[in-house]
């Protein structure tokens, strides 16, 4: 196991300066499992929630010795809205570069699933392994309001799938409530330990509702 974890989430911080990691919001918190709903036309405020969903996955971050924020979706940031932020290099923490994917939407999924550990800024401490497919065809409008599509794979294409899942209301977890060896937790040295399903998962109210 890597000692670092990517975790699935430039910038004009005039207005948006108090956005820090604590605006993200986490299990138990409903909205988490509410579907955004689309963008209509990019307005000002749109373009201010992204610049904070930028700020808060940096900060976030920077506040964790094992982790790298890979993307982030606006929900997170409690406005529920289709926008995703996916960091243009997510091996380099100090890169801050973000590309914005306003209504994604998966138009092909491609290839075998596979299984992989995934984090997330809204789902403290817990890690799991899951299933996704191994490609995906994104199409998605640019912050000019321009459609564009990109096809990822591997790592890039579950960043996508966990995204877009958060923007429909799913959250990882609720991908392998069913699993119960696919729970982990991160350990204070880095490494990923299973967690005891029964006794730390699958009662927990902060969790399931
Ligand atoms: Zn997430």
């Amino acid at each position: 196991m890597t000692s670092t974890r990517w975790i699935c989430c430039s910038t004009s911080a005039i207005l948006s300066e108090a956005m820090t990691k604590d605006n993200i919001i986490a299990l138990p918190n409903p909205h988490l499992r509410e579907k955004s709903r689309r963008v209509g036309v990019i307005t000002n405020e749109i373009k201010k929630i992204v610049e904070e969903m930028k700020l808060a996955t940096i900060d976030w971050d920077q506040s964790r010795d094992h982790e790298v924020g890979v993307a982030l979706a606006a929900v997170q940031i409690d406005h529920l809205y289709k926008i995703v932020v996916v960091r243009n290099d997510y091996n380099d923490k100090n890169n801050h570069d973000f590309t914005v994917f306003i209504n994604p939407e998966v138009v092909k999924h491609e290839g075998d699933i596979a299984e992989d550990y995934e984090g997330c800024l809204s789902v403290p401490n817990i890690y799991g392994k899951v299933p996704r497919y191994h490609k995906v065809r994104i199409k998605a409008l640019n912050l000019s309001g321009k459609p564009f599509r990109v096809t990822a794979e591997g790592f890039l294409a579950r960043i996508f799938q966990h995204e877009i899942d958060h923007t429909n209301g799913l959250v990882f977890i609720d991908r392998i409530k069913d699993k119960p060896e696919a729970f982990f937790r991160l350990n204070d040295s880095g490494k990923l330990e299973p967690l005891d399903f029964k006794k730390d998962v699958e009662k927990d109210p902060i969790l399931w509702q």
